[in-house]
């Protein structure tokens, strides 16, 4: 396939990578409930079981009929026995009878009220309950929660941990997820050396290495291979060749746009196809999609701001439709604190700040420090704002959306 020509817009980059993305989706594989979270579910899970599974004890306490009991005044009942929370023992209660009972013990046949512990005095083979429960408190029926039947959770969402949990409570051991995809991840440039190296003139340390491994550790990816490559086509070409035959997804840095030594675009053509090269955004424009062999590879720019930009909106859209996610990641937006100028039309991820004020207002400050260089500047902000195609000037107030930097939240 020949080189595609001119940027596509970013929505269209996302159409693509969704595309091709769903139609490379990776197998089923069983993984354990307790390790499902952040796994996207690949069937529909109907409860084969109700949720409570039976009728029980919301509080340790009394389990009684309300009719024995008196609205006014305190209501002394025989104790016929204890149910405990375990076995069912079977017990039935009685006109006048009072069965002692533990949360989540199975309310005893013919039992419709519990009066909890705190107001009740045993007092020899008798209990006394003092006034005040109405009838069906702290009972909790069985199917409540979940009938047996339902749907308890879609195919298609990234289970969170009381996703997983609920399956677990409906006797699952193991869920049916997408497998994750093996990624590799390669920097290159001729400028890199390793931090901890020492540099020479002209060389910088690689940072956009351990940026990617967190990022993807954010996403729950491990990587599975990974480089540094020179700026030579005979060492960038094999690389990719042996990635693309142990990879689902090759992630690179840099090489990617018009240089003299960015070798990449023409080798992904040579050695595959391309989807697209170029996307009107800010930074990252020259980012590349395509394909070699069996892996798909996007090729990222290599400033490390375009790396993240372009990992939190490009990439994740690809690593969702191959773990074939449906249920949509959540979307945050907020007020602009000041105005925003910028001196072009594409699409700008720029740097922020965001704070919640004491109205529940989200607003975002956006950093001066615009440059796709400036990672210091990006280290410091809490967001990336994005900001629309073809509109220059935004005023105070203006509600963008925003993708927050933090971690754990
Ligand atoms: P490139 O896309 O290869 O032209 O690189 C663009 C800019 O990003 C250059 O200033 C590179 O030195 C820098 N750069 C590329 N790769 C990395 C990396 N892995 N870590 C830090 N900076 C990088
Ligand atoms: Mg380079």
């Amino acid at each position: 396939m020949t080189l595609s020509t001119g940027p596509i817009g970013f929505a269209e980059a996302l159409d693509i990578l969704a595309r091709v993305g769903v139609d490379t989706r990776l197998p089923i594989e069983q993984v354990a409930v307790g390790m499902a979270a952040g796994r996207v579910l690949a069937r529909p899970l109907v409860a084969e079981v109700a949720l409570p599974g039976f009728d029980n004890s919301a509080m340790d306490g009394f389990a009684v009929r309300a009719a024995d009991l008196d609205a006014h005044q305190p209501t002394t009942l025989h104790l016929l026995g204890e149910q405990f929370a375990g076995v069912d023992r079977g017990l039935a209660l009685t006109p006048g009878g009072a069965i002692r009972i533990t949360t989540g013990a199975p309310l005893p046949a013919g039992a419709d009220t519990v009066v909890i512990k705190e107001n009740a005095r045993v007092a020899g083979a008798s209990v006394v309950l003092s006034p005040g429960t109405v009838r069906g408190a702290n009972v909790r029926r069985r199917g409540e929660d979940l009938e047996a039947g339902a749907q308890a959770l879609a195919a298609g969402i990234a289970l969170n941990a009381a996703q997983a949990s609920l399956a677990a409570a409906l006797g699952c051991a193991r869920l049916p997820v997408h497998r994750r995809p093996r990624v590799a991840v390669f920097s290159t440039g001729d400028e890199l050396r390793p931090p901890g190296a020492t540099l020479v003139p002209g060389s910088l340390y690689d940072s956009n290495t351990p940026l990617l491994h967190n990022l993807l550790a954010d996403e729950g990816i491990v990587i599975a291979a990974g480089a540094h490559l020179p700026d030579a086509p005979q060492a960038l070409r094999a690389a990719l060749t042996e990635a693309a035959g142990a990879c689902d997804l090759i992630l690179s840095c840099g090489g990617v746009s018009a240089g003299e030594k960015d070798y990449l675009p023409a080798l992904v053509a040579e050695l595959g196809e391309v989807y697209f090269w170029k996307v009107r955004i800010k930074p990252g424009m020259p980012i590349l999609f395509g394909r070699i062999g069996n892996a798909l590879i996007l090729a990222l720019p290599g400033n490390p701001v375009a790396v993240l930009a372009t990992f939190r909106t490009l990439v994740v859209a690809l690593l969702d439709a191959l773990q074939g996610r449906a249920s949509p990641r959540p979307r945050w937006f907020a007020r602009l604190h000041a105005p925003l100028h910028k001196d072009h039309a594409r699409f700008e991820f720029q740097r922020g700040l965001l704070r919640c004020d004491s109205d529940g207002t989200l607003w975002v400050d956006a950093d001066a420090a615009t440059g796709s260089h400036r990672l210091a500047a990006a280290a410091n902000a809490n967001a990336l704002i994005c900001v629309p195609e073809g509109v220059q000037r935004f005023e105070r107030g203006a509600v963008l959306e925003v993708l927050p930097l933090t971690r754990g939240g």
